[in-house]
């Protein structure tokens, strides 16, 4: 089979054209491998290119730059990585990941694997699926053909993810996961031997040979892909969720509700991409009492204040209920939703069935939160009031009543503030809290 690039964009075919030139020039084969090309046989888009070389990457990726535009504006940046033998070009639209071929061995199962340079038939054997081992050759009169040695383009045709050889899943257990990934993601079928082994694998609990933050690594690449529910499903059918600590039973209903109402959120308001695996996190599992959550969030390599707001998302409920009252003004609306993390507030956004919290949710995004004083405390120190608790009071009361529209300018705040001055700290309590 041959290929001519012709779907690619024309600044990554002109860098795919010196590429060859300097291949040739070098007397190296050079490839592009893997996810992208699979993506060009099924016509998927992949903006990102992996090259491997046999060769010395990290050489070739420093020579190639030469050969591109230097002007600063569209100049490449080059980032490489010595020990690893790799090399990054980033375009900024798109990048270019360049390997030198390698042979692995896995020294024990779930190991990092000993690598060594090899050919690009070794480079091929050492990945994941049959479908992910193929290559295009870009060099010489072999230019645009396709490298297949492993069968990956009938599994293609046949819509099939199937390992490479029967110890694969042993080698690395993570691939556990990418096959449910990939089989969910381009709507194919696990095969069938590659799916005994699968199951094998994990009723044999290999997965606890790999660190737990390397397996979660590899399922938050799940909880990024378009719509979850149907991959989590899958793996759950496949009890590949036991590795989260206990069996617990997949909340799917919430799940459907939260893909509803992200396909109708308001994408102007709200960033939910960011957001997106943290809040699928929250949403499949029904956290709450769950012991030891903290630690086990830690081992998965979950910053502090992501791990803030998984706990946090422990009590969505209670603050949606605070949430549902009727006649709740709205400096009581900011008071509950302002200590909460971002990513536990577009959870509840996209989990409550309430018209209501989810409105008032919207009125806190797009305005109650955006709301701040004209005065600060240096004012308030100007008008005679210390710095001291009597100070914090006061001007949580006046943004309380900014927020409910009482007052609007910088005089009336003012104003407003040194009424509040003549009133004991009781009463200002009193007042806050009203
Ligand atoms: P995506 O489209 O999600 O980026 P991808 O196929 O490009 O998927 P990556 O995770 O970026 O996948 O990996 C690039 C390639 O490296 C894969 O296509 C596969 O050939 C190989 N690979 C990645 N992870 C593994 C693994 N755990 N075991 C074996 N090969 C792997």
């Amino acid at each position: 089979m041959q290929f001519n690039f012709s779907s690619f964009k024309k600044n990554s075919v002109s860098v795919l054209d010196k590429i060859h030139k300097l291949a040739d020039k070098k007397g190296v084969s050079a490839y592009l491998v893997g996810g992208i090309v699979r993506d060009l046989l099924l016509k998927r888009p992949n903006l990102d290119l992996d090259i491997v070389l046999e060769g010395d990457a990290v050489r070739f990726a420093h020579e190639l730059l030469k050969d591109l535009p230097q002007d600063k504006k569209t100049a490449p940046q080059l980032i490489t990585y010595n020990q690893f033998g790799t090399a990054t070009l980033d375009f900024s639209k798109f990048s270019i990941d360049f390997a030198t071929a390698r042979k692995e061995s896995y020294p024990y199962p779930g190991a990092l694997p000993i690598v060594e340079q090899g050919t690009i038939q070794d480079d091929l054997f050492r990945r994941d699926f049959t479908v992910n081992a193929m290559a295009i050759a870009i060099h010489k009169d072999q230019f645009g053909q396709l490298v297949d040695y492993y069968g990956g383009l009938d599994d293609l045709k046949n819509k099939k993810i199937r390992i490479l050889h029967d110890k694969s899943f042993l080698d690395d257990p993570t691939r556990i996961l990418r096959a449910v990934r990939f089989e969910q993601r381009l709507n194919f079928r696990i095969e069938q031997k590659t799916l005994a082994l699968l199951k094998s694998a994990l009723s044999q609990g290999y997965v606890e040979t790999v660190k737990s933050a390397r397996y979660f690594a590899e399922f938050i690449k799940i909880l990024n892909e378009p719509f979850v529910r149907k991959y989590i499903q899958r793996l759950s059918e496949l009890k590949g969720l036991n590795f989260l600590g206990r069996n617990f039973s997949l909340n799917v209903k919430l799940v459907s509700l939260l893909e509803q109402n992200r396909k109708v959120l308001p994408k102007n308001n709200y960033c939910f991409d960011d957001q997106q695996w943290l809040v699928y996190l929250m949403s499949f599992v029904d956290w709450r009492y769950w012991e030891g959550l903290e630690d086990k969030l830690k081992q998965f390599n979950l910053n502090k204040s992501n791990r803030k707001a998984v706990l946090e998302s422990q009590n969505a409920s209670q603050f949606i209920k605070k949430l549902q009252r009727i006649n709740l003004a709205k400096n009581k609306i900011y008071r509950i939703l302002k200590p909460l993390s971002y990513s536990v507030i577009v959870y509840m956004r996209l989990t409550t069935q309430s018209k209501l919290v989810r409105r008032r949710i919207d009125g806190f995004i797009t305005k109650y939160s955006l709301i701040t004083l004209s005065i600060d405390g240096n004012d308030l120190k100007r008008l005679g009031i210390a710095e001291d608790q009597k100070m914090g009071c006061i001007l949580d009361i006046l943004l309380n009543r900014k927020i409910n529209g009482q007052i609007k300018t910088r005089s009336e705040e003012l104003k407003e503030a040194r009424r509040l001055q003549r009133k004991s700290m009781n009463e200002l309590m009193a007042e806050r809290n009203s």
